[in-house]
């Protein structure tokens, strides 16, 4: 069985700006159309229709996906079991992190 470890959750995996004007979970995310992230990326979720990152955080889209993470993972977009399912390892994101900053 497939197992998440969402690391927006479980580690300080930072939020993401698009490009598109709105704020997504994390930059793995960004673009991504699946469901969840779909109401995510929509319209009226653009950052011009808040007043606030908390408004924002507070929006229905954002409860109803970590919802999903926290009470039904097995739900998630298939991006998130990309980058936080069982068989990925965040030492192993970390040292590619680790190698981009330090450009080697
Ligand atoms: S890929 Fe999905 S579960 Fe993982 S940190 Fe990003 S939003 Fe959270």
């Amino acid at each position: 069985m497939k197992k998440l470890n969402p690391k927006c959750i479980t580690a300080n995996r930072d939020l993401a700006y698009t490009t598109t004007g709105h704020l997504t979970p994390c930059c793995w995310v960004n673009n991504n159309y699946e469901k969840y992230l779909k109401d995510i990326h929509s319209p009226e979720m653009h950052i011009d229709n808040f007043n606030s990152i908390e408004d924002i955080l507070l929006s229905k889209p954002w409860r109803v996906f970590f919802d999903m993470l926290m009470n039904n993972p097995s739900d998630a977009p298939e991006v998130c079991y990309k980058y936080c399912g069982n068989n990925k390892s965040w030492k192993k994101i970390e040292g590619v992190r680790h190698r981009i900053s330090n450009n080697d």
